[in-house]
């Protein structure tokens, strides 16, 4: 009784390879020449809650110190003013921008940040700041996406909460109240460029703004420019970079600033 059931399974395989045969002649595909098991990637814990940190974040500002900051101008230590938590923006003269220590090139990036309650002013002087997505020197150079007060605050479009600076037009106004925090998150692909100076690559940037998608892989023309058109200047890897804009509103708080390096 074994032996039909042996010719039986013989049978079966050397049916099976003739149909797999046949199937590679006539070029009908296989499933398994598109299955890819290689590289496997790397376990990343996620935060317990969103907006929280992943366990492979770089951690830039996490409510203690300023120590992954220096100012902008002149890589002093950085004179913003950490409190309860968070960092508010120091607007006495003198003190300007502050940037990351760190050099960055492609990154995930979460910061989150809050419009006081109490801002006065409108159009661009109603809490204005920004967040350079690549500072390429002192003072505003860079890649600016906008910080502003955008909850029935009047501006140009392309320079609203949002806003690459200049460039693009978010998608949609997803502001919150004054005093109410709101979170960007960015995946930022820094330009490439040739010995010569000129692009290679250009740079893109999408950003969630309160979890709502306003910057699509936008494609940037150059720096954000207050003036002029923008243009492109070479760089390598660089920092990241929080404005204190110079308008007379009362200034705005940053908290839990952490980012990912990407390849
Ligand atoms: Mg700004």
């Amino acid at each position: 009784m074994r032996m039909p059931i042996l010719k039986f399974s013989t049978f079966a395989v050397v049916a099976g390879m003739s149909a797999l045969l046949l199937a590679q002649e006539s070029g009908k595909p296989n499933p398994k020449d598109t299955e890819v098991w290689e590289p496997v990637p790397p376990v990343v814990t996620p935060g317990a809650m969103p907006g929280e940190p992943p366990s492979d974040a770089i951690r830039l500002f996490d409510g203690k110190n300023l120590d992954e900051w220096v100012s902008a101008q002149d890589h002093a230590p950085a004179k913003w003013i950490v409190h309860d938590g968070i960092v508010t923006v120091n607007k006495a003269g003198g003190v300007g921008n502050i940037e990351t220590k760190r050099k960055f090139k492609n990154y995930q990036l979460h910061v989150e940040w809050r419009i006081p309650p109490d801002v006065t002013g409108s159009d661009q002087a109603r809490g204005n700041s920004g967040v350079f997505l690549a500072s390429t020197g002192p003072g505003d150079d860079g890649y600016e996406l906008q910080v502003l007060d955008s909850y029935i605050n009047k501006t140009y479009v392309n320079g609203m909460a949002g806003s690459l600076y200049k460039q693009s037009i978010p998608l949609a106004n997803a502001a919150r109240k004054p005093g109410e925090w709101q979170t960007y998150d960015v995946a930022w692909t820094a330009p490439t460029f040739n010995a010569d100076g000129s692009v290679k690559t250009p740079a893109y940037a999408t950003v969630f703004w309160n979890g709502v998608l306003v910057d699509n892989h936008f494609e940037l023309k150059g720096q954000t420019l207050y003036m002029g058109k923008p243009f492109y200047k070479a760089y390598d890897a660089a920092p990241i970079k929080l404005q204190a804009h110079g308008d007379k509103s009362e200034p705005i708080s940053f908290r839990n600033i952490w980012m990912r390096e990407l390849p």
